[in-house]
């Protein structure tokens, strides 16, 4: 990626500071998606390296990661998978709690959204502390899926998130980066 381009995606991001409480600051990507060259670039640039390679799915964490992730499937003419919060999801799951700043939660996915040996793409607006993802890539791991990478618009760096998914074996995929939280 050019450096005039991830400059111009840089800044279609809209700060907000404080939220949702003190000491955060919200990347807010709807002003990427709001503008269609940031957006098709950004999803055009995300799953670039993998344009040749046979995807079978690309898996979106609830609730940005469905907006990348779907457009990026169809780009890679793959069939989509999302990844929800515990109880949205109507059919049998198999669940998965991930670690969060202070506790846990519970992600979800149908049991049988992917089959054994399947490949596919994990899509999320941003990687922080990677709790989410690495809750996400083992819930696919658990029905047998290969995860061939895991792609982000946004990495804080800070927070060494990415380098935890590449702990895990699963190259990682970011575009642009923002200090601190
Ligand atoms: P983590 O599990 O710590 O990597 O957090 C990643 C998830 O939290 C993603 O779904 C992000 O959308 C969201 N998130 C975490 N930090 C921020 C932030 N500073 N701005 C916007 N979203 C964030």
């Amino acid at each position: 990626m050019t450096p005039e381009l991830a400059h111009d995606l840089k800044a279609s991001v809209r700060t907000i500071p404080d939220y949702p409480k003190p000491g955060i600051m919200f990347r807010d990507i709807t002003t990427l998606l709001g503008d269609p060259r940031s957006f098709r670039r950004a999803v055009d640039e995300l799953v670039q390296p993998w344009a040749g390679s046979k995807i079978d799915k690309v898996a979106g964490i609830e609730a940005r990661g469905f907006i990348i992730g779907g457009a990026i499937a169809h780009q890679v003419s793959s069939g989509f998978v999302p990844i929800r919060k515990k109880g949205k999801l109507p059919h049998t799951c198999v669940s998965m709690s991930y670690a969060l700043e202070y506790g846990t939660d519970i992600i979800e996915m149908h049991a049988d959204a992917l089959v054994r040996g399947e490949r596919v793409i994990l899509v999320d607006d941003l990687i922080a502390t990677g709790g989410t993802a690495e809750g996400a890539i083992k819930l696919l791991r658990q029905v047998g899926a290969e995860v061939v990478a895991a792609c982000f618009i946004i990495d804080l760096p800070e927070l060494g998130g990415a380098d935890k998914i590449r702990a895990m074996g699963v190259p990682v995929r970011t575009l642009i980066g923002f200090e601190g939280h």
